[in-house]
């Protein structure tokens, strides 16, 4: 009765909850979906009271009996409506409290069972279904434990039963029932276990799998030495860009930079104090432009800057910033005294211009500036 049903997540979250709507489920998506959840179960609790309402004033069993069910039921759907409401439960493990509601359920149809001679059949086999619901949230082991739940509820209820017998309780039917109930359930909850452990496969594996697309796309994205946009996805970025600003008709900025006489420091302090440079020029390149700037590795020693939403003012501004930084940087950690220098050549995006065009200026500007004597920006005309 009382247990978590499987509700498309989607639908229930998607809509904006306002009014009333708000007020009884809350705004928050998974706080709802809970109360939603656990709501609808209410339905069947009150469906179930209407008819045992229906049977009492035909007189079929005592309103006394029917009185205690109510009270039962009522207090039960309070009392979880009140800890899923509140977000009281949200601290638990299972904010969903599913088990919980799930052994209160048995509780209910073990009151049907006892009180209600009409529905006594009924109730046997409710607990079949309500362990049945339990198949989409319960985790393995909680799969057991409310088996074992329902198995000994059972099991005390025959053997009260039999020191104070219920209205119309035939103790030898009744314990043939609950013994072939206590080979069901069992049964049951083994396959339901089974599924169960099958999705908890699944969601590992779909963690595994989240984890492994992430991680290609970082390699396909970034370059391993430095950390920053590779060349292929720089691309990409300026191809963005530039359709972007075809549309809207604003600019932008690229800088070319390359670092100067690299090979020589390679040649005197070898390969790893290169790559340690690289590296090093990284993360003084993202520390010393704006955070909405990109930094990729072009290839080698050489770097592309992408400058969105800058004027070619700013944008030299913003490179001698960074070259003056590097020109003041520790870059190696093993060779203390090693001064690097940067030279970088910006151009202007305008409306219509190819890619290749204002790279390939970017280009003659960054060469304009090893011309020049290097560890010097220049704006491409
Ligand atoms: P210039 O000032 O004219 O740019 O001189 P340069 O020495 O920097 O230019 P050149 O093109 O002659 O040398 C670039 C060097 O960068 C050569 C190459 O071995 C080195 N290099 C390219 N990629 C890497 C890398 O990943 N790690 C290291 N350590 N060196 C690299
Ligand atoms: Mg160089
Ligand atoms: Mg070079």
């Amino acid at each position: 009765m009382s247990t978590t049903l499987p509700v498309a997540d989607r639908s229930l979250s998607e809509r904006s909850p306002r009014g009333l709507d708000a007020l009884l489920f809350g705004t928050e998506p998974k706080l709802r979906m809970r109360v939603q959840r656990s709501m609808l179960s209410a339905v069947i609790y009150i469906a179930w009271m209407v008819i045992e309402a229906y049977c009492a004033v035909q007189g079929l069993f005592p309103w006394s009996s029917a009185c205690l069910i109510f009270a039962y039921n009522i207090s039960g759907l309070v009392v979880f409506y009140a800890l899923l409401r509140s977000g009281w439960s949200m601290r638990l493990r299972d904010p969903s409290l599913t088990l919980e509601q799930v052994i209160y359920s048995f509780g209910a149809t073990i009151n049907v069972y006892v009180l209600l001679p009409v529905t006594r059949a009924a109730a046997l086999q409710l607990l079949c279904v309500i362990l049945v619901f339990g198949m989409f949230t319960l985790r393995p082991r909680e799969v057991i434990q409310a088996c074992v739940a329902a198995v000994g509820l059972l099991l005390l209820t025959l053997l009260l039963a039999a020191f104070a017998p219920p209205p119309a309780f035939d103790l030898k039917r009744e314990a043939i029932n609950v013994a072939l109930a206590c080979i069901i359930l069992p049964a049951l909850a083994a396959i339901i276990r089974y599924f169960a452990l099958l999705r908890e496969t699944l969601l590992e594996q779909r963690a595994e799998l989240k984890q492994a697309v992430e991680r290609v796309q970082e390699l396909a994205t970034r370059d391993t030495l430095t950390g920053l946009v590779n060349r292929a996805h720089m691309m990409e970025l300026l191809d963005q860009e530039q359709r972007r600003h075809t549309r809207t008709g604003g600019s932008f900025c690229v800088a070319l930079l390359d670092l100067d006489h690299f090979k020589r420091i390679n040649d005197t302090h070898g390969h790893q104090v290169g790559d340690e440079v690289l590296g090093g020029f990284a993360t003084r390149a993202i520390d010393a432009l704006r955070q909405t700037d990109v930094v990729a590795r072009w290839g080698g020693e050489e770097f592309l800057v992408l400058l969105p939403e800058t004027t070619p003012e700013c944008a030299r501004q913003g490179l001698e910033r960074l070259r003056s930084a590097i020109e003041s940087a520790r870059l190696s950690v093993s060779v203390d005294d090693l001064q690097v220098t940067v030279s970088a050549g910006v151009a202007a995006w305008s409306q219509g211009e190819a890619l290749n065009h204002v790279l390939e200026r970017a280009d003659r500007a960054l060469y304009a500036a090893k011309n020049g004597g290097r560890n010097r920006v220049t704006l491409a005309p």
